[in-house]
């Protein structure tokens, strides 16, 4: 048997059923899911499903991440609500090809993951189903393992083993809806320019699973450890000096409250130079350089090839005097004299 995977929240418990359910079946996973936006999310997901079949001893196949198709057969139902027209189409395009892969590897009988979740109407997915079978005869087993505490049990599968548990369907126009609806910023969209790994970015979570993944290749104990933290998103920063524009970097956690600031430099301490207004600060990338142990010959080299979010909050604490300053502090090539223009978008969320 086929079955279609969504992602490992739904896979891994569906497929334990189903081992019970069906002994004699060799089962044959297939993450087919070109829906999922970013394409990090995607790797994300498909990670964490590797994992779960790798413990259940699935074979796993991957399809193509044919996003560029998926979009256009979704074309004008991007505002469709959850489990809408949009959703028919996705579900249509992923069976689909689903079951033209369980015919090309001669298998008689096909199921998908989706059926467990409880985004997705069980008869839109079994109508989907029901269809394709009397087309291209590959059988659709319409498995409920929702009801009966079904949900209760999958949730605590999800906690014992530690999968990873996303909070979005998967496409962008969902994950629009949904962030909107949430009064949320779309962080899933974010991509520094200079690839910087931002907490709490998919990125991030990606190095974190591929981690315990490594750890448990290697049988050696772990612990996923929740955090709370202060989240650092920035959108957009300007300098200008003397209203010519400078290259500039915002040093992580830096925000402006109303956005812009100007002023000029009242006073110099330990090559640091301090604005008369909103306490800003600026530094030079040489003296950034040395605070940094890096050799940066530019900022802009240094926009393209950033430090980790670490290193850069290791220099704000030698900059600041306490733990808790978060006085915006801007990188320059060089400071020059004049009236310093800035516009800074960037929040501090609570995560
Ligand atoms: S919300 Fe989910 S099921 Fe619906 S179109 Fe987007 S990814 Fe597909």
């Amino acid at each position: 048997m086929l079955v279609h995977i969504c992602c490992s929240v739904d896979s891994h418990f569906f497929l334990e059923k189903l081992q019970t359910d069906f002994p004699d079946e060799k089962l044959t996973g297939f993450f087919y899911d070109p829906n999922i936006h970013p394409y990090s999310e995607y790797r994300l997901r498909y990670l964490d499903v590797q994992r779960s079949c790798k413990k259940l001893g699935i074979d796993l196949l991957e399809g193509e991440y044919d996003f560029e198709t998926w979009m256009s057969l979704v074309r004008g139902l991007e505002n469709e609500p959850e489990k809408g027209a949009r959703c028919e189409v996705c579900f249509d395009r992923r069976f689909d090809v689903s079951a033209k892969k369980a015919l090309e590897l001669g298998e008689t009988k096909i199921t998908t993951t989706l059926l467990v979740s409880p985004l997705k109407s069980q008869e839109q997915l079994k109508r989907v189903g029901d269809l394709f079978y009397e087309k291209n005869g590959v059988e659709f087993i319409a498995v409920d393992y929702r009801s009966g505490g079904g949900s209760q049990d999958q949730s605590r599968v999800t906690k014992e083993e530690q999968l990873y548990r996303q909070d979005y369907c998967g496409c962008i126009y969902g994950l629009t809806m949904q962030r909107d609806q949430q009064g949320k910023l779309m962080d899933e969209m974010f991509s520094p320019l200079g690839n910087q790994i931002l907490p709490a970015s998919i990125e991030d979570r990606l190095e974190l699973y591929q981690r315990r993944m490594d750890y448990e290749d290697a049988g050696q104990e772990y612990q996923l450890v929740r955090e709370k933290f202060l989240n650092y998103r920035q959108y957009n920063l300007k300098i200008s000096i003397s209203k010519r524009l400078v290259d500039a970097h915002a040093l992580i956690y830096s925000t402006l409250p109303r956005k812009k600031a100007n002023g000029r430099i009242e006073h110099t301490i330990n090559d640091i130079h301090f604005m008369n207004r909103e306490e800003v600060k600026f530094i030079t990338l040489e003296y950034f350089n040395t605070l940094s142990k890096s050799s940066f010959k530019t900022v802009k080299e240094m926009i393209f090839n950033p430090l980790s979010v670490e290193r850069e909050s290791e220099v704000r604490q030698k900059l600041c005097h306490s733990p808790y300053d978060l006085s915006p502090i801007f990188i320059l090539d060089e400071l020059k004299e004049g009236k310093i223009d800035i516009y800074l978008d960037a929040k501090n969320l609570r995560r």
